[in-house]
């Protein structure tokens, strides 16, 4: 039985990646320097594997950035623009690796970068790789065979992971017409030859390739491209074991199609689907392995030891204990380094920590796991299981997770069904009597410019070197400044700025019983950023008013209506981890009911607009359409549910960043927010165009200021936008607002942007 890791994080224990990358941009640190600490984070990884007895350690999982963009870069996939940076020396060639993820504008050059995107369900966000017509793939960077050369010094013969040929093409986008990118695959493969026969040569014996794309719905197409792809790598290498990994959802109809692909060994991601096993043990052929993907790759919970024992002694007893392979269910660059980092009881207790693994824990219950399957004796008499079924116990007991009046409000959710609003049109009417708005209301998304000194504060506060008192009149003045300055360009509902919050989800989990934190368990996002989400442990519920204060403060300064403003349950349950012991629909109503008591509380203080932001929706999506319907029906039940029961002349607002509307506007319409604000302005309004033809009969707000950007439109460029709105939506639903908050601006580009759309509102109005 062999046990094996599919990815360690490569972050770093201590973010040094991040440190460094950022360094090296910043010219901080040379190239010199970046290369030793990223050698230093891999050796660490390797060494610390290889002690804790793992037999087969990856190489090639490190990346300085993407490992799509890695590969792309090592198959010469290089769009043309970049052209004038191609270079010979390896730190030019590094530049232009980070200008291909980042956009080069250095006085010279100017040139865009590539585009970004999320890696399948996670918050990972790979770099999208563009093909071309005919495009010919060669090797001109050999990072794949420096990692295993530099495992070997180490006396580590690694398994090189290598992101598999139909996936990197399925990743990717075509970038002329004409053509579709799995045409590529014949000369594709013939740069993936010359890889493997590199990695043969340098005595390479079990090589990785990942296929998540074997999880999703697939064409008869693309199921044909995977059979030519492994054919032809096996009648060219026939030797070399192959193992084929494919995580983050079962092989459904896939199942027959992976067990005849002629590979050495099968990776299933049976956290996410274990029924797949029985069926893939009754069709795969005896010379084949089966890669038991058993501990949590996405989530931080402890293995139950118990449960996998028992799979793998089913998976044993009908296919053979050298067949079976032991992983993690996938690569654990989606879960934080290591718990024994956490240090600090003040933020995670002993208790919560017991029932916790991070990668590094999980690679050792990997190992574990092995010694106590070929355990002869009785494992309930072995220290190891009898913690582990300890921490599970306690765990399934704690009175820190359960919470009986949660459970018993949960229980009466359909009584909230009833509380039925009018329908929009008349519920419109009762508002716009209250609000008295001029028509093209203009509001903001809600975050205005955090400054240093906002961040400051914060981190005053939390070091107590700062009294609340004196925190508070801080953040009252800029709420007041920030009021004073809405009123004066004429906005029509205003928003208090958002300046008390560091995150959106963690500001609210921070106040949310059920929720903890760690100390360090950052896990990467994209290239050098990190986040550090939430852990959602138990019983979910608001002990004590959460915005209410701040609100009714920048309320109380105006006349204008001033947005309450709360995070949605789907998003605060998708920026997190989760619980695993009930199902993600509860653990979202019991969010929702939480943000309700928000909601009612602000609407008792004379709130008259309530905005409850998702841009998490579209990408809580699971990966195959047939589970679709069951996902979009309890997020949308959530979200009406943190609503439920409030008065008709309440206005509520909801707010989406950038997504596509096309397959989800049922969902998006059932939400039933009287506004929606959307991110529009980069795709000048198309995504706009599905609202039109389904006759959406809410209001929107589409944006018109592209807020990544620090460049300030000009009021006719957003009176182009908002004429373009109005050929597709009618004019009296129309809102006007820039694509999302403005936290990460600065107040000079924002003041002019937005005095500019005021403008161009004005403008609008006239013509009308
Ligand atoms: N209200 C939030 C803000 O303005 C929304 C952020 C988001 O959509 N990601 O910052
Ligand atoms: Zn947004």
């Amino acid at each position: 039985m062999i046990t094996h890791n599919l990815g360690y994080p490569r972050i770093g224990d201590n973010r040094e990646l991040k440190k460094a990358v950022e360094g090296y941009w910043s010219e901080r640190i040379s190239y010199e320097q970046l290369i030793e600490i990223s050698s230093a984070i891999k050796q660490k990884n390797w060494l610390m594997q290889k002690e804790l007895g793992i037999d087969l350690i990856p190489s090639n999982d490190f990346s300085l950035y993407d490992h799509v963009l890695d590969l792309a870069f090592a198959l010469s996939a290089i769009p043309d623009r970049y052209s004038q940076l191609l270079r010979n020396s390896d730190k030019l060639k590094l530049d232009l690796y980070f200008a291909m993820a980042r956009g080069c504008q250095d006085g010279v050059a100017d040139i865009t970068a590539m585009e970004m995107t999320k890696w399948f369900d996670t918050n990972y966000h790979y770099i999208v790789p563009e093909f071309y017509k005919n495009q010919k793939f060669w090797l001109s960077n050999f990072k794949f065979i420096d990692e295993f050369q530099e495992a070997k010094k180490l006396g580590i013969i690694t398994k090189p992971v290598i992101l598999g040929p139909v996936s990197f093409l399925l990743l990717g986008k075509e970038k002329e017409e004409g053509f579709d990118r799995i045409d590529l695959l014949g000369n594709l493969l013939e740069a993936y030859f010359e890889m493997i026969s590199l990695l043969v040569d340098n005595g390479v014996e079990w090589i990785q390739f990942d296929e998540p794309f074997l999880a999703l719905d697939l064409t008869t197409e693309q199921k044909g491209a995977f059979k030519i792809a492994y054919s032809r790598i096996r009648k060219n290498f026939p030797t070399v074991k192959l193992l084929l990994s494919v995580y983050f959802g079962g092989l459904s109809d896939n199942v027959e199609l992976v067990a005849g692909l002629p590979v050495d060994a099968i990776h299933l991601d049976l956290v996410r689907d274990p029924a797949q096993l029985e069926i893939m043990m009754n069709l795969v052929s005896d010379e084949k392995k089966l890669s038991l993907g058993l501990v949590d790759g996405r989530n931080i919970w402890k293995n139950n030891y118990e449960n996998s024992l028992k799979l793998i002694s089913r998976t044993i007893e009908k296919i053979g204990l050298e067949r079976v392979m032991l992983a993690p269910s996938c690569s654990l660059i989606h879960v934080p380094c290591d718990l024994e980092l956490e240090t600090n009881e003040e933020v995670l207790s002993a208790e919560i920590k017991q029932w916790l693994a991070f990668a590094k824990q999980k690679v050792e219950e990997v190992v574990v796991l092995k010694q106590l399957s070929i355990y002869k004796g009785d494992i309930s008499s072995i220290q190891l299981f009898k913690e582990n079924q300890e921490a599970i116990q306690s765990r399934k007991i704690s009175s820190l997770i359960h919470n009986d009046l949660v459970k018993e409000r949960i229980d009466f959710i359909e009584q909230f069904e009833e509380m039925k609003r009018l329908p929009f049109s008349l519920r419109k009417k009762v508002q716009q009597k209250r609000l008295e708005l001029p028509a093209f209301p203009t509001t903001t998304i809600g975050s205005f410019p955090q400054t240093a000194d906002v961040r400051s504060w914060r981190a005053k506060l939390k070091k107590r070197e700062l009294s609340s008192e004196e925190y508070n009149q801080l953040i009252q003045n800029e709420i007041e400044n920030a009021i004073r300055w809405q009123e004066e360009i004429g906005l029509d509902v205003l928003v208090h700025g958002e300046f008390e919050r560091n995150d959106m989800v963690e500001y609210f989990g921070e106040m949310l019983d059920g929720f903890v934190f760690t100390s360090n368990g950052w896990v990467q996002s994209y290239g050098s950023r990190c986040v550090k989400p939430p852990i959602i442990f138990g019983d979910v519920q608001r002990p004590n008013p959460m915005t209410v204060n701040w609100i009714t403060y920048a309320q109380s300064l105006t006349s204008k209506p001033v947005k309450g403003m709360l995070t949605g349950p789907v998003t605060i349950l998708k920026w997190s981890f989760v619980r695993d012991d009930q199902p993600l629909s509860v653990t979202c109503n019991q969010i929702a009911l939480a943000i309700r008591d928000e909601v009612l509380d602000l609407e008792k203080n004379h709130i008259s607009v309530i905005q409850i932001d998702e841009p998490a929706l579209r990408e809580g999506l699971p990966l195959q359409k047939s589970d679709w319907k069951t996902y979009l029906d309890w997020a949308v039940n959530a979200f009406r549910l943190s609503y439920a029961g409030v008065k008709d002349q309440t206005q509520i607002h909801t707010h989406m960043c950038y997504s596509e509307f096309n397959d989800i506007i049922d969902s998006i319409t059932a939400l039933d927010a009287d506004v929606i604000t959307i991110e529009c302005s980069r795709s000048q309004m198309e995504l706009l165009d599905v609202f039109g033809e389904y006759k959406y009969p809410n209001d929107i707000g589409p944006g018109v200021y592209d807020i990544h950007s620090p460049r300030v439109p000009s009021d006719t460029e957003m009176v182009g936008l908002l004429k373009k709105a109005m050929a597709v939506i009618p004019k009296e639903n129309i809102w006007v607002n820039p694509d999302c908050g403005l936290k990460t601006r600065k107040w000079e580009e924002t003041k002019e942007a937005i005095k500019k759309m005021v403008n161009a509102t004005k403008t609008i109005r006239e013509s009308v």
